[in-house]
């Protein structure tokens, strides 16, 4: 299908003015989160946009479940205990989170450790720190297209119940996950491996599970065990042969990250476009219930469980990545490169979720550094992004797209933006070193 990106441009500077900002924020995942929290606690007057009802992005909407990324992989977690390596804005939600009952221990996963949240403490969270730094914050409203000349920024349309309006901002930071911003300037963006992404997975919650017998059979690791991939390897129906059950903080509940959404014909989806986006939604309702009756049937302890609910959308792990100032690269994970311009650590694996069972690639004992550059377009002015949409080859992306990655791309970007400001700098002036530095603070 063709579509339209933008509006003419007499349309726009006719729209009402809804404020002017020093930055604007799309997108209310944990880049955009971060991205927001961090601008207005440096003193910058911030509007940040999202179209759910509620912050948290994938995380939350999408039930992804788990904080990936903060831990170190190892040889062997059963005999260890967790090394911490990002830290930041990153470790302030983890812990707020912690305190707040909305999020377990440590969990073990294959090599490495996650923390699963709770979606509900994780809204309560978000809100109260945006609110607390004074972000302004506009739900249900829609970034639909960008006011520009020759490439410069200046502001968004927005597309609310009660019509459209605009927002004005000195430097906007795209966090939508799907590098929309950036798209509806018209600038280069890329999409997977030759335009195939990662499949999508609906997520969804089960409860009433008899949690002690069924930790006796599956095990402390929170990916399948093999005997669950032989018993998956034989079942037809379902597409995905490896999966990942995680215990929540509530009594007798599993978060179920085990489906692998095709269309109904089999075919790799592409959800940027909203007709296979519709049809990931509806195929996900089969996948998830025929996996919830596998697990009455198959999994000790889950005999007796019941369907809690479906994540509001279905889980979008790649869509589009912007074309950066630099790249990150497969070579850069798999050799755990490091960079003085280096804004986070990470030794999440490469996590490609492809085929039936998701490849999983980990980096043992060892760390790689996303470059801040990874974050600004070749081209274009005002403008930076955070988040999944960050510059990247498509293994590298499997692996940089968690969110404790994101949340610290969202403070990188904040500081950039703030700097930029004050500086009266283009952001590919800024000095990566420099935020690198002050992100080490
Ligand atoms: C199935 C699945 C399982 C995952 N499991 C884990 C896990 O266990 N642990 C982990 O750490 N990570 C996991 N991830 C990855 C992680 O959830 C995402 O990579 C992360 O949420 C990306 O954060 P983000 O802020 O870049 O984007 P997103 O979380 O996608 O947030 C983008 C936000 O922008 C909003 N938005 C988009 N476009 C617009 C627009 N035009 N106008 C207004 N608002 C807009 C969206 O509504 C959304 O709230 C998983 C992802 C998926 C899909």
């Amino acid at each position: 299908m063709t579509y339209t990106r933008n509006l003419p441009d007499s349309y726009k500077t006719n729209l009402p003015v809804f404020g002017n900002f020093d930055v604007i924020v799309v997108g209310g995942g944990p880049a955009g989160i971060s991205a927001a929290v961090n601008a207005a606690e440096l003193g910058r007057s911030v509007l940040l946009i999202e179209r759910r009802a509620f912050c948290g992005g994938a995380a939350v909407s999408g039930m992804s479940g788990t904080i990936c990324g903060l831990y170190l992989t190892v040889d062997d977690p059963h005999k260890g205990t967790p090394e911490q390596i990002v830290f930041g804005f990153a470790e302030r939600f983890r812990s707020t989170l912690y305190t707040q009952g909305g999020l377990t221990a440590p969990q073990i996963y294959g090599k490495t450790w996650v923390a699963t949240h709770d979606c509900a403490t994780y809204k309560r969270v978000s809100t109260g720190m945006l609110r607390e730094a004074n972000v302004t914050v506009l739900l249900h409203t829609q970034m639909i297209d960008v006011i520009t000349q020759d490439n410069t920024l200046s502001g968004v349309v927005l597309h609310t119940k009660s019509g459209f309006t605009t927002a004005y901002g000195k430097r906007i930071i795209d966090c939508s996950g799907d590098a929309d911003v950036v798209y509806r300037m018209g600038l280069a963006t890329t999409k997977g491996n030759n335009g195939v992404i990662q499949n999508p997975t609906m997520i969804f919650k089960v409860g009433n599970v008899d949690m002690p017998k069924y930790l006796k059979y599956w095990g402390a690791d929170t990916i399948s065990p093999p005997k669950v991939v032989n018993m998956l390897m034989a079942h037809d129906a379902l597409l995905r042969k490896k999966v990942w059950l995680f215990p929540t903080v509530n009594q007798g509940e599993l978060l179920v990250n085990a489906t692998k959404i095709t269309g109904f014909d089999g075919r790799a989806l592409d959800v940027t476009d909203h007709v296979d986006h519709t049809e990931a939604e509806q195929f996900s309702m089969y996948q998830a219930l025929e996996f919830f009756n596998f697990m009455r049937n198959n999994v000790p302890g889950c005999e007796d469980s019941y369907f809690i609910d479906y994540a509001n959308e279905v889980g979008v792990r790649q869509t589009r990545s912007i074309v950066g100032r630099a790249r990150l690269t497969n070579d850069d994970v798999a050799n755990t490169r490091k960079f003085a311009n280096g804004i986070v650590n990470s030794s999440w694996p490469i996590e490609l979720h492809y085929g039936a069972k998701p490849k999983t690639e980990w980096l043992y004992n060892d760390y790689y550094q996303v470059p801040f550059e990874t974050l600004i377009p070749e081209v274009g002015d005002n403008i930076i992004v955070a988040g999944r949409c960050l510059s990247s080859e498509h293994q590298a992306l499997a692996s940089c797209r968690v969110t404790a990655q994101c949340f610290e791309y969202g403070k990188a970007a904040a500081l950039a933006a703030d700097l930029s400001i004050s500086e009266n700098k283009a952001f590919r002036d800024i000095d990566g070193v420099q935020i690198a530095e002050l992100m080490r603070q």
